[in-house]
């Protein structure tokens, strides 16, 4: 129940309508039984440092940052945590008694399907197709795993060619190296992992993939395919992979996972990760 002692949460971003947050959040903060609520808030980038303020004015705990806001709330901020620093996006932010605290929770939700293989990564060489926001957060990963290099490959070489270098300072150690699309050929057998970042398979083209079956055909056996995509679940691109003998893994568990992290901060308790995976589960289901 709402009352006059209920705390805030939310999620800023321009679009909002979109977003499966709120419904993970309000499951579990039902669950737990806790006086909170969670809401949409949605923000237009003209808006954004006005609506900082005004978050803290009407006693906001804590709040969710997705599209177009990730990078632009960080100079907003009264600290940004050092892994937000490294991917360059802040993606949760709390309360703190010195203000708003920024920090990302993409990379531990990226990490937690993968922890669960049982893998040599310092052997391990992964394709990353895409290099926007999710790719930032997928070469920190990769660079926490200890993978022995990290090949990101896009479409436009300009962005690939600064992609690489705000690489440079980073305090995270990473083998990186940039790709045109048209290589891909060289690198994918040697390949043992393989990340989707693009939206190419999304609902909207939910016939595509980032991968040609050509290409498909050159993936290694036992190579794990990660799409970050979660609706259609699974993509096409996963579909062609696990009848390839990858192992596959799609975007729902990291969605669930950067989440948890988030409750977890905001509420300094145990989140109840059943709870939300099963919440977007039934939603997305009733969605179809
Ligand atoms: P973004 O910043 O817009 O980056 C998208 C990247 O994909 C860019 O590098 C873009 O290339 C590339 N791209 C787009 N269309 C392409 C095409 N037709 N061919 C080749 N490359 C193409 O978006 P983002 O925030 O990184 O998100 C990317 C995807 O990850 C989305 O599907 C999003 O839903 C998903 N995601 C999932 C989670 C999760 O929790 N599971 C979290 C974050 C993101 P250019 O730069 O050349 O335009």
């Amino acid at each position: 129940m709402i009352t006059g002692t209920t705390k805030l949460l939310g999620v800023i971003g321009y679009p909002i309508a979109h977003s499966l947050s709120p419904v993970m959040h309000n499951a579990a903060i039902a669950h737990l039984g806790v006086d909170y609520v969670y809401l949409p808030f949605p923000i237009a980038p003209e808006h954004l440092s006005e609506a900082v303020v005004g978050l803290e004015a009407i006693g906001v705990q804590g709040f969710s940052v997705t599209i177009p806001h990730k990078q632009a709330i960080m100079s907003l901020l009264s600290e940004v945590s050092a892994i937000a620093q490294a991917i360059g996006a802040v993606n949760t932010v709390c309360r703190t008694e010195q203000g708003w605290f920024g920090t990302n929770t993409d990379v531990e939700g990226f990490l937690a399907p993968l922890r669960e293989q049982s893998r040599d990564w310092s052997q391990t060489i992964a394709v990353v197709l895409g290099n926007g926001g999710a790719a930032r957060a997928v070469v920190a990963g990769c660079a926490q795993l200890g993978c022995a290099k990290v090949q990101v490959v896009g479409r436009t070489p300009q962005k690939l060619q600064s992609f690489l270098t705000s690489w440079t300072n980073s305090p995270l150690t990473v083998n990186l190296s940039v790709h045109e699309w048209e290589t891909l050929p060289e690198l994918l057998p040697h390949a043992e992992l393989v990340v989707n970042t693009t939206p190419i398979g999304m609902h909207s083209q939910a016939e595509e993939s980032p991968l040609n079956l050509v290409e498909m055909q050159q993936l290694s056996s036992g190579i794990i395919v990660y799409d970050l995509i979660y609706t259609p679940r699974p993509t096409r691109f996963l579909q062609q992979a696990q009848s390839q003998g990858a192992i596959i893994i799609d975007g729902l568990e990291m969605l669930v996972q950067q989440g948890v992290v988030a409750l977890q901060l905001w509420l300094q308790c145990p989140a109840p990760v059943e709870v939300m995976r099963r919440s977007l589960l039934d939603y997305l289901s009733r969605r179809k």
